[in-house]
């Protein structure tokens, strides 16, 4: 078998999962080009002030545990431990995401985590990093890459053969391929927008709020939610509608701002002393889905992570879905000598999880900004960590499958998790209190849930 690796390849894309499979693809003696249109973040700083964040979970661990890059990510991690609801009157309530102490969710600095993948990326004698470099097109039947070369202003065109495109949402490599016919692509533009905003450290550089929570204030059409940073401070996301009554259309001036902030975000607000400056400032971002079929042009290139399927970030799940790409490419290449089968075996593989986690991240947009406050919802989620206790092997919550347990498929979490309700509504007819028959869920469970 002709080892894959003795021909150079090339990625189109360095943020979180090009920065990754270059790490992946070093390790196992490729060489690799990498095409980034961005400055080299080792030697820029990032946006004075700002910091993004980005929920990490064990999916996410998982690849980057096979990258060997776990001991120099652990540093730059907060558990978050549950979502802590902020009603209207600012009172509290933590919702714990799961049940045992490792059952946790990681707030993690996007730049910081980017960096050092890169960093780690450029220790490989054999990766070279090309950044300000913009991919303009593949051209598959020319077997070409165009890039522009930013500082220069000049462009040409390098071997295309076989190139992995993690160009992200926006992938210039899928437009290129999807004008010239060869693949086809649905664009699910969400009508709402988001915004990111800062709750700066308290004065002593501390916490403003609880550190080890994913902060939510959900108010039925839109909510804000707040991811903690290491250096004390919290960033805010507003989701809120584009146009119509409550939106970002509305918003006209700062006054509007203000009213909106202090009638729905009473307790943040007050943790907000920029918040009219950081609103005129910071970008109104699209959020949406990305459908795109195929995924690869023969041997020759791959779409992978939100170039292949962007989804809307309210299961936390895009990024770690992208490393979970990078892990099931890395596994294939034990098993594979020619591109173009194992192109095939990845899109084939991942195409029924990354539907399942785009579903699901839709659908956890409805529970996190509103049925979170639902007693209904509250008492099947307690019935369901109970049935969790009882039968730990079979009744595992969706949530918990999806964050917790990469061991099970997006796909599988999708489809367990419909029975599970199922079974969750016979067993509560209304009258829960206490009274649940665990025998006869037992046997629900034994019979439905192999
Ligand atoms: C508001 C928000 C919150 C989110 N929160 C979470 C979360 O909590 N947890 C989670 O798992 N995911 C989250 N996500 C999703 C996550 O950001 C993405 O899924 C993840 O970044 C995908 O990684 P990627 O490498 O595919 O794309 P990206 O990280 O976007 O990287 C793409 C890279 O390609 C470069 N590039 C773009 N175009 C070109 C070009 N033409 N030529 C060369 N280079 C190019 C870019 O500069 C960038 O470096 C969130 C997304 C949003 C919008």
């Amino acid at each position: 078998m002709t080892p894959l690796s003795e021909r150079p390849v090339n990625i189109v894309g360095a943020g979180l999962a090009g920065a990754l499979l270059a790490v992946l693809l070093a390790r196992r003696r490729f060489a690799v080009d990498v095409y980034e249109r961005r400055p080299d973040p080792r030697l820029t700083e990032g946006e004075r002030g700002r910091s993004i964040n980005l929920a990490l979970a064990a999916r996410g661990i998982a690849a980057l545990e096979r990258a060997g890059m776990m001991e120099r990510v652990r540093p730059l991690l907060i558990p978050m431990r549950g979502r802590m609801i902020h009603s209207p009157s600012g009172e509290t309530q933590l919702q714990p995401y799961g049940q045992r102490r490792d059952e946790v969710i990681y707030s993690v600095s996007r730049a910081d985590l980017n960096r050092v993948l890169i960093e780690e990326a450029a220790r490989h004698p054999r990766v070279r990093l090309h950044f300000r470099q913009t991919c303009l097109a593949a051209l598959p039947q020319a077997g070409a890459l165009r890039l522009r070369d930013e500082d220069a202003g000049s462009e040409c065109d390098v071997p295309i053969a076989p190139t992995f495109a993690t160009d992200g949402a926006g992938s210039a490599v899928r437009s290129s391929l999807a004008r010239a016919g060869l693949i086809e692509v649905r664009e699910d533009r969400l009508d709402h927008d988001y915004k990111e905003l800062t709750l700066p450290a308290a004065g002593d550089g501390r916490h403003a709020m609880h550190p080890h929570a994913l902060h939510i204030w959900p108010r039925g059409g839109f909510m804000l939610i707040a991811l903690p940073n290491t250096d004390g401070s919290f960033t805010a996301t507003l989701f809120l509608a584009r146009s119509g009554a409550d939106s970002f259309d509305s918003l006209t001036g700062p006054d509007r701002v203000k009213a909106l902030f202090q009638s729905q975000f009473t307790d943040a607000v007050q943790l907000m002393p920029h918040l009219l400056e950081d609103f005129a400032a910071r970008p109104q971002g699209p959020l949406g889905t990305v459908y795109t079929q195929p995924w690869h042009i023969g041997g020759q290139l791959l779409l992978l992570g939100d170039a292949a399927h962007a989804i809307v970030p309210f299961h936390g799940q895009g990024m770690n879905a992208a490393f979970e790409d990078c892990a099931v490419l890395d596994s294939l290449l034990e098993r594979h000598d020619g591109w173009d089968t194992l192109f095939a075996e990845f899109e084939r593989s991942r195409l029924s999880d990354a539907a399942a986690i785009a579903q699901m991240a839709l659908e956890n947009y409805i529970e996190m900004r509103d049925t979170v406050r639902d007693p209904m919802y509250l008492r099947r989620k307690a019935l369901a960590m109970e049935l969790e206790r009882r039968f730990p092997d079979r009744f595992i919550p969706r949530y918990s499958m999806v964050m917790f347990h990469p061991e099970i498929p997006y796909s599988e979490a999708l489809r367990r998790a419909a029975v599970q309700d199922e079974i969750l509504a016979e067993l509560d007819d209304g009258r829960l209190a206490g009274k649940v028959d665990f025998a006869r869920a037992g046997a629900l469970i034994a019979e439905r849930l192999a």
